[in-house]
């Protein structure tokens, strides 16, 4: 196929919140994308029930926030690690709490952005095949009306989930442990005899598995996990029977519930592997294509959409020519050591849910360090996402270097993170029509160089000379 006509620049397998981010960000670059996929309508069922911080900031940082936090049900004050409060409030940002937010209603939102840059997404395609050659990739699809059909594009990107199809074409390794904790995830109705919680609880854990953790959706609708001894016995493609979820159902703390309808339910387990490497070629990988872990403390689709807002704008940059290739290189190397800190993380988490006398022991422990300020910040930063600091090779030492930009409103209203370009014409030189993200804000530096996902590249006084390697490393050469 190789010198075939393009079909669009960028393929994007997957319209789960991840996929459906990565196109927007590459439509606001001004880069034509498609997006496969194969569900021919939303399920409307939510695994993820949050936004983190993070990326709560990225959306606004898009001006996509306000729209997301209309179909919101709440907000909760802080992020929990293995139920262990963490405070958020620690951090200079304008959302220091998460956002409560069915995913179906997250993804909705996604999809109907895309409407708006005239990006397809093609439901009910199914990519069956993947090859690339040194000009682009060609995608074997299998479209509702039962043909095949190819779509030639200069890349493609896997963001089809856990079973990953991309991820097989590209021969790329996912190395991990399978799951050793088997639980349900269910949305129940149940009938409203005054004792249902009405608030987002945080989980709770205790020595002999007797909690209930039951989230408030509206409508009488109620998120349910459980796990417990019964379910390890289990087959786990076994399907959820409305017997095993009342059974589940005992009453504790105070609430009595009675079951009145299984909406959906699924099994789920503390799995955890790591794609080797994020890119091969002209195929990259990103979200649960790329990882999967525990669900504790409410991480992987935050992980995935910042996985496509750190891809998106690099990937642009060199479909349209600004940069080289070798810019594609530093998604890997700043996203993988991420993910594997949340498999770490959650890895952690998911030794300290057991229901046993000793972990609860450990748990109390845990627990006493992370009410002191430095070890809540530590491990808040990992779980909220706002201590992810990139490295900067070739910029000079600075606090703000490889960390978030602190947020700024921008004057006219429509997104925050930073003032308008005011650096002097001659710092920027030729980089001036690429950069529109530089500011001078209340950041305790005299300059600070931005990139378009709102990490700092470069901060220093301009007196000390350009930022030329960073702007030549993130901006390509004039
Ligand atoms: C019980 C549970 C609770 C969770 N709770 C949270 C939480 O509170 N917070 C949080 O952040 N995360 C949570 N997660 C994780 C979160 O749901 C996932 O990380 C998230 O869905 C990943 O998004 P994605 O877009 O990468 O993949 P997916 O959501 O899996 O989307 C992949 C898409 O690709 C499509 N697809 C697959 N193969 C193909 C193909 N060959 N061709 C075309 N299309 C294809 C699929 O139909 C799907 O729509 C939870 C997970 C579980 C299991």
């Amino acid at each position: 196929m190789t010198g075939a006509a393009m079909d669009t620049d960028v393929i994007v397998v997957g319209g789960g919140p991840t996929g459906l981010t990565l196109a927007g960000e590459l439509a606001l670059a001004g880069v034509r994308a498609v997006v496969l996929e194969r569900q021919p309508v939303r399920s409307g069922q939510s695994r993820a029930l949050n936004l983190q911080p993070r990326t709560a900031e990225m959306l606004d940082m898009r001006g996509w926030l306000e729209p997301v936090l209309d179909r919101a049900l709440t907000t909760v004050p802080t992020g929990h690690f293995a139920g262990i409060p963490l405070d958020y409030d620690v951090f200079d940002t304008a959302f220091p709490y998460q956002v409560g937010i069915p995913q179906a209603r997250v993804e909705e939102f996604l999809e109907d952005n895309l409407a708006a840059y005239d990006v397809p997404v093609l439901r009910g395609h199914e990519l069956t095949g993947l090859a690339q050659d040194a000009d682009g990739v060609t995608a074997t699809v299998a479209t509702p009306d039962g043909t095949t059909r190819r779509l030639r594009a200069a890349y493609a990107v896997g963001a089809d989930g856990a079973r990953s199809r991309v991820r097989k074409e590209a021969h790329i390794a996912f190395p991990g442990r399978d799951g050793r904790l088997s639980m349900v995830v269910a949305d129940i109705v149940l009938a409203d005899n005054g004792t249902l919680p009405t608030q987002w609880p945080l989980p709770r854990y205790d020595a002999r598995d007797e909690q209930l953790f039951l989230v408030p959706l509206g409508g009488g609708v109620f998120r349910f996990l459980f796990g417990g001894p019964e379910q390890q016995e289990r087959d786990r493609d076994a399907p959820v029977t409305e017997d095993e979820v009342r059974a589940a159902l005992r009453p504790a703390g105070g609430v009595r519930p009675e079951l009145v309808e299984v909406r959906w339910a699924s099994r789920f387990t503390d799995a955890a592997r790591q794609a080797e490497q994020y890119r091969a070629g002209r195929v990259l990988l990103a979200g649960d294509a790329a990882h999967i872990h525990f669900p504790a403390g409410g991480q992987g689709l935050n992980l995935g959409v910042q996985d496509a807002f750190n891809l998106g704008w690099k990937l642009a940059s060199v479909v349209t020519g600004r940069a080289g290739e070798d810019l594609l290189e530093t998604y890997h190397a700043e996203r993988h050591p991420v993910g594997a800190g949340v498999l770490r993380n959650t890895r952690a988490q998911g030794v300290l849910v057991h229901p046993d006398e000793d972990v609860h022991a450990l748990r109390e422990t845990v627990a006493g360090m992370l009410a002191q300020p430095d070890a809540n910040r530590y491990v808040a930063g990992l779980v909220s996402g706002l201590g992810i600091r990139y490295p900067m090779p070739g910029a000079p030492p600075h606090p703000l270097l490889g960390a978030r930009m602190p947020g700024v409103r921008l004057p006219d209203g429509r997104g925050r993170l930073l003032a308008p370009p005011r650096a002097p014409e001659d710092m920027l030189g030729p980089w001036r029509e690429r950069v529109g993200l530089v500011a001078d804000a209340a950041t305790g530096a005299d300059a600070v160089l931005v990139r378009p996902d709102g990490y700092v590249c470069w901060a220093g006084p301009p007196g000390e000379g350009t930022p030329r390697t960073a702007l030549e490393r993130w901006f390509g050469r004039p």
